[in-house]
């Protein structure tokens, strides 16, 4: 359950949440024609700021495009929805979700109708539960299968993406699992329902590479720069299912999830069965850019 926060950014103007609705006939509500990003802010030393804001955005940008939605905002009047949500509802740490959809105006898969944008911001603790940051949590294999190259992008973060992960996620939590890892269509790891991967062979960190139809995650992307910048080995390599069960260390990475330690597949223990050095020194350098601990030298933190 979820307390909603009060106020919304609605189509250029912010909301109170009961007024940011839409029509049961808007288009993305049928055919899964929307697309989103999900974004963290960060108490830091300097005050609340958000965690590559820009990045995210550009990625909404190009995830619309790929779909054909005309955008009715900037990238910089999305950055600036996303600041005054936030300062609306008097957020510090918070999770923030753009979301531009398929409006009203047309029930024909190529209608074009209009594009409607929000931007909500709400208080989220670690996604896939209480203290597995530390602890870690069990995952699965999916019985379900990504989407395969050119069938529907993985490339872009749409809706209609997430009936795919929903089905990984449900899988995996009817069966007692903290989340699912998804095979892509070669039969090779691809990434959990809304994580990338990372498995750790000899001190060096393996991850999937985009090419295995998965999302080109912002969270993946800054441990591959934190890792090479502190002199860690990063591979982007296919990765077949059995590496799950060899290596020394395997986590997930996502906005939502942060840097989730795994310490069990399909019910086999990864490693010592708890968060490796490897993921505890990657946390470090991860959390350490909200703490000031790690130096922001790509300028990934923006002030709200
Ligand atoms: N893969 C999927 C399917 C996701 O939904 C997410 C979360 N957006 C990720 C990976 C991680 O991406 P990011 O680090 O940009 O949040």
């Amino acid at each position: 359950t979820m307390r909603y926060p009060e106020w919304i950014w609605h189509n250029g103007a912010i909301k109170p949440w009961a007024e940011a609705t839409t029509h049961v006939m808007a288009h993305a509500i049928h055919y899964g024609s929307s697309v989103f990003e999900g974004l963290r802010s960060y108490d830091t030393p300097d005050g609340p700021a958000i965690f590559r804001l820009t990045d995210h955005n550009r990625r909404l940008m190009a995830s619309a495009r790929i779909y054909e939605m005309p955008m009715p905002y900037s990238v910089e009047q999305i950055n600036a929805a996303c600041r005054e949500v936030l300062k609306a509802n008097a957020l510090g740490k918070a999770y923030l979700r753009p979301v531009a959809f398929r409006g009203l105006g047309g029930f024909g898969l190529s209608a074009d109708t209009p594009t409607d944008v929000a931007v909500a911001a709400w208080q989220m603790g670690a996604y896939l539960g209480d203290g597995v940051l530390e602890e870690g949590i069990d995952a699965c294999v999916s019985s379900w299968q990504r989407f395969a190259p050119n069938t529907i992008p993985a490339g872009a973060k749409a809706g209609g993406n997430y009936l795919s992960g929903q089905l990984v996620a449900r899988e995996a939590r009817r069966l007692g699992f903290g989340e699912g890892i998804a095979l892509a269509s070669t039969g090779l790891l691809s990434e959990g329902a809304g994580e990338n991967l990372f498995l750790v062979f000899n001190g060096e960190l393996h991850t999937t590479p985009v090419s295995a139809a998965l999302l080109n995650g912002i969270t993946r992307n800054s441990i591959i720069t934190l890792a090479k910048d502190n002199g860690i080995t990063v591979v982007e390599r296919d990765i077949p299912r059995e590496y799950l069960y060899l290596c020394d260390e395997l986590f997930m990475c996502g906005t939502a999830a942060e840097i989730t330690p795994i310490r069990s597949v399909d019910g086999r223990q990864v490693g010592a069965g708890r968060a490796g050095p490897m993921t505890k020194r990657i946390q470090e350098l991860f959390f350490g850019l909200f703490s000031g601990k790690t130096a922001d030298k790509y300028n990934w933190l923006e002030r709200v």
